[in-house]
C-alpha cells in the first residue's frame, strides 16, 4: 500500500462535519480528474516520495504514527481517503492496521470515488461515495454501484459548482435508482468566495432539482472556512 500523508483535522464535509480525525491518504487513483486537488497523491512525479507499507513493522509504524497523531486532537476515527483508497482495499497492511484500529474502538470512515468494486465492505464503519460524473459519467457500472448500494451506512456526496454538475448528477441518480438514499450536493470550492457561489447555485437550482424527487442535503466545507487542511 502506499501512502501519501497521515494528518489531524476536523472532518469539514458531509453527515460528520465537525468530528475529529486523522486522515489517512493513501496514494495512487484509477481516475484523473481535471480539477483535483489532491494530484500529490497520485501523480506520476509524486509517486517515488510515497511512502511504502508491505509488511506488519511497517502496518505497525504506521498504527504508531495514526496513534500519535490522533492524539494531538483527541481523534478516534481515520477518514481513510486518496487517491482512491479501495485500490487498496484487499491489501493486508491496510487489513491489519484497519483491524487494530477497530479493537481499540475506534470508527473507520473511507471516501471514495466508487468505481472499485467494495469487496470488504464491513471494514469500513461509514462511506462516502463521491461519483466523478462529468467526466466519467461512463465509468460507473451497476455490478459495481451494486457492491456499495449493500453496505448499510454510506452516502452520495456530488461536487456542483455550475449547471452541468447539476445535470450530471441527476443524470446519475436516475441511471441508478438513488432516489432514496442520503444524497449531499457539496459547493465546489477551495476558497470560501468560491463556495459562497457554488452554494447559491445549488439554492438556485433547488425546486429543479426536487423536481427529480430527489431530496439531497448541502453540504458543508468547514475546513475551507476554518482556514484548516
Ligand atoms: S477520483 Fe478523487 S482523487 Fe482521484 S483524480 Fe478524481 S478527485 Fe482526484
Amino acid at each position: 500500500m502506499k501512502i501519501t500523508e497521515i494528518y489531524p483535522t476536523i472532518q469539514g464535509e458531509g453527515p460528520y462535519v465537525g468530528r475529529a480525525i486523522v486522515v489517512l491518504r493513501t496514494g495512487v487513483c484509477n481516475l484523473q480528474c481535471s480539477w483535483c486537488d489532491t494530484k500529490y497523491s497520485w501523480q506520476k512525479d509524486s509517486l517515488p516520495n510515497l511512502k511504502n507499507v508491505a509488511n506488519e513493522n511497517q502496518a505497525l509504524s504506521i498504527i504508531n504514527e495514526i496513534e500519535t497523531t490522533g492524539m494531538k486532537n483527541n481523534a478516534h476515527t481515520i477518514l481513510l481517503t486518496g487517491g482512491e483508497p479501495m485500490i487498496w482495499q484487499k491489501d493486508e497492511s491496510l487489513q491489519y492496521i484497519i483491524n487494530w484500529f477497530h479493537t481499540k474502538g475506534w470508527q473507520i470512515h473511507c471516501e471514495t470515488n466508487g468505481t472499485v468494486p467494495l469487496t470488504y465492505g464491513l471494514l469500513y464503519d461509514f462511506l462516502s461515495i463521491s461519483p466523478k460524473v462529468g467526466e466519467y459519467f461512463e465509468s460507473y457500472k451497476p455490478e459495481v454501484m451494486n457492491t456499495y448500494l449493500k453496505h448499510n451506512h454510506k452516502v452520495f456526496k456530488f461536487v456542483v459548482g455550475d449547471y452541468k454538475d447539476v445535470a450530471h448528477l441527476i443524470s446519475f441518480v436516475n441511471k441508478f435508482k438513488l432516489f432514496s438514499q442520503s444524497i449531499w450536493l457539496m459547493p465546489r470550492g477551495t476558497t470560501p468566495s468560491e463556495l459562497n457561489e457554488s452554494i447559491d447555485h445549488i439554492e438556485n437550482a433547488r425546486s429543479f432539482i426536487e423536481n427529480f424527487d430527489i431530496t439531497f442535503h448541502v453540504s458543508e466545507r468547514r475546513h475551507i472556512l476554518l482556514n484548516v487542511r
